[in-house]
């Protein structure tokens, strides 16, 4: 399998992880993006011990620890009254129970992290304006065809192309897509601009009655990432950009607490965007011939566990060791979809799960839900967990 042609369809944080992984067992890969520069959103994102392992293991960790600075611990509030409800464990509390941090990351960060890293491993790796079509595969390779007009040939192809994956669609067909009734913002605030109540708990999620507001500080509290979650009937774009404005955000929110309120009176417009949330039906196989799905291409999950990304790293681990402990594709493939199917479709259940809990008011008061903590996600290890076998021995790929 060594000198193998391997592509990777997708360079989002799933589709660099793959690529690092299989560069580190040793493998020559190509990943195909369709934007025209490798970049992230401006956004958070929380990366929980479980994907720690692998990217410690991949030897980038220790500058996104670097980068993200300390992780306090966070509180989860009453939406109206502002009260405390249950305190998170903080970064070193997490490194005693499960051997490595949780960090609150600024998206550029981590996938600039991984762009670099595969790019020193083989600066010809990465081919940008390459927006996937459509592919054909048959007994000797997989051709996969870009609407630039290019067409590549491969051993075997990783769909990464994300929630909306065309890879998935042309390999399993199109399928139901809800959407889920509820619209996500997002916005980062410079700290600076922040009124002193959001800054007396810089951490904080505000929960109650169809609706969640989420902060957190990014690169050492010098940035305040913003999430806020709301039901709205009207169908909303899937795309991450869609812009919106502060006053549909505080409307949607009108009742919630004055700090969450000032926090959303400080985003300054035109830094505003909405994305609706869409849910997905798991994947009853992840594996067809040559071509196999990874991250949200596999288990597109909304986003109330905070472990899509997470999840994400974890398949590019598994998928890399099972990759060296195979001897042809068809082996790997299948050691990969056995070891990831019911965890990472598991974890997709989860989410939709905790959307009904966080977002619903019990006869108690708010409900916090059972966070992915409270759900023992943290627990697994890609690094070490056992790899499941392989369905098939040796195979024709
Ligand atoms: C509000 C919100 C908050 C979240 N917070 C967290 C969190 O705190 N922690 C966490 O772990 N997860 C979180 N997630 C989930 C996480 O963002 C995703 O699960 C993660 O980005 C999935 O990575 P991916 O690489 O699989 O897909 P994506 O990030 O979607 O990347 C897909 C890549 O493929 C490219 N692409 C798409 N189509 C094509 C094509 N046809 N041809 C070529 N390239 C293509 C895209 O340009 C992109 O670069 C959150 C999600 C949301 C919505």
């Amino acid at each position: 399998m060594k000198g193998s042609r391997i592509s990777i369809v997708g360079g989002g944080i799933g589709g660099l992880s793959a690529a690092l992984a299989l560069q580190d067992f040793g493998y020559r890969v190509s990943v195909f993006e369709q934007t025209r520069e490798l970049r992230e959103i401006g956004a958070g994102v929380v990366i929980t011990p479980n994907a720690m392992h692998a990217l410690n293991f991949l030897g980038v960790g220790e500058r996104i620890s670097k980068e993200a600075g300390p992780t306090e611990a966070y509180l989860i509030r009453h939406f109206q009254t502002g009260e405390v409800i249950k305190i998170r464990a903080n970064g070193t509390d997490y490194v005693e129970r499960f051997g490595a941090t949780y960090h609150q990351v600024h998206r550029a960060d981590l996938h600039a992290a991984l762009a670099a890293a595969i790019v020193q491993n083989d600066p010809d790796c990465v081919f940008l304006n390459h927006c996937f079509e459509t592919l054909t595969q048959n007994s000797e390779h997989v051709a996969a065809t870009f609407t630039n007009g290019k067409t590549y040939t491969s051993d075997v192809l990783i769909g990464c192309d994300g929630g909306a994956s065309k890879v998935r669609a042309c390999v399993f067909g199109d399928e139901v897509v809800n959407y889920t009734g509820q619209v996500a913002f997002r916005a980062l605030v410079p700290m600076a601009n922040l009124p002193p109540g959001v800054m007396k708990i810089p951490y904080a999620m505000f929960v109650g009655l169809n609706r969640a507001v989420l902060h957190y500080p990014l690169r050492h509290r010098t940035i305040m990432n913003v999430i806020a979650m709301a039901r709205e009937p009207k169908w909303q774009e899937e795309g991450w950009a869609a812009p919106a404005t502060i006053e549909e955000l505080a409307r949607l929110h009108s009742d919630f607490h004055p700090d969450a309120l000032a926090l959303m009176h400080a985003i300054s417009p035109g830094t505003l965007f909405k994305w609706g949330l869409r849910d997905r039906e798991p994947l009853r196989q992840y594996t067809k011939g040559r071509v196999t799905m990874l991250g949200d291409a596999a288990h597109p999950m909304t986003p109330f566990l905070g472990q899509g990304a997470c999840v994400a790293i974890e398949d590019a681990m598994v998928l890399g060791r099972a990759f060296a402990a195979a001897s042809t594709f068809a082996e790997a493939f299948s050691t990969y979809e056995n070891t990831r199917k019911e965890r990472a479709n598991g974890v997709q259940l989860a989410s939709r799960q905790q959307a009904d809990e966080i977002q619903g008011v019990t006869k108690r008061g708010v409900n916090p839900g059972a966070t992915a903590d409270d759900r023992g996600l943290y627990l697994y290890n890609p690094v070490t967990a056992a790899l499941a076998p392989a369905s098939v021995k040796g195979g024709s790929l």
